[in-house]
């Protein structure tokens, strides 16, 4: 199947209150412009100077999406054009994005990544840590920036089973911290979800996935 016809039959699947984030890293710019085409406006991927080289070569309305773990030193590259950044992972890093986003008058909406797999390899905050951030009061300073939600990955797994129990633990942080409401803070996207587990994902409370095999094939 082509891109298209991929992207398409996605589409198709995704219930409206969910957002479909077209995973690109690796791929060339060929295959997102084909993506483009069939209509596709938000690409996400995990390098900076690789999402740089894209940004630079295609359609200015494109929502550019960081879904790589980010280095405070490497912010700088991204923030004139990122949308969202998925794995926002301390108050150190909120603090960077901040600070170069309001050089650029920009606000930058940001995920907070949480750890819900087994592995030790994820990235992401626990529970404490994430309540930790939410409730800090130099949180409140930045005003260059926005909470707008959380993001997770699952274990690598077969297990549906263990997949199903990690997203509904991500989804109840979630929910128990909807309430909040800052000038800066407030929870409404959950990213979860990537080829393999996204219908599981959406079944779970997901609002955004994020596709790229399924899309682009394999990498
Ligand atoms: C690569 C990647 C994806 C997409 O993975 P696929 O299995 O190709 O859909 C989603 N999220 C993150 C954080 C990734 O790094």
């Amino acid at each position: 199947m082509s891109i298209k016809e991929n992207l398409l039959h996605i589409q198709s699947q995704l219930p409206s209150h969910v957002t479909l984030v077209a995973v690109s890293k690796t791929k060339p710019v060929a295959d997102l412009m084909e993506a483009y085409n069939a209509g596709q406006r938000i690409f996400g991927e995990n390098k900076i100077q690789e999402m740089t080289e894209k940004w630079q070569q295609m359609p200015k309305d494109i929502e550019w999406h960081m879904i790589g773990h980010v280095q405070s030193n490497k912010v700088k590259y991204m923030i004139p054009y990122v949308k969202l950044i998925h794995g926002v992972d301390s108050l150190k890093l909120l603090k960077e994005i901040n600070r170069l986003a309001a050089k650029w008058r920009k606000k930058v909406d940001c995920l907070l990544q949480i750890h819900i797999a087994e592995e030790d390899t994820k990235f992401g905050l626990d529970e404490m840590e994430l309540e930790e951030i939410l409730n800090s009061d130099e949180l409140k300073t930045f005003q260059n920036i926005r909470i707008v939600g959380l993001m997770g990955m699952a274990t690598f797994t077969d297990d549906n089973e263990q997949i199903k129990r990690e997203f509904l633990h991500l989804k109840s942080i979630f929910d128990k911290n909807k309430q909040l409401e800052t000038l800066n803070l407030k929870l409404e996207t959950l990213s979860m979800g990537m080829s393999g587990d996204y219908q599981l994902a959406i079944e779970c409370g997901s609002t955004m996935v994020r596709i790229g095999s399924s899309i682009f094939g394999g990498r």
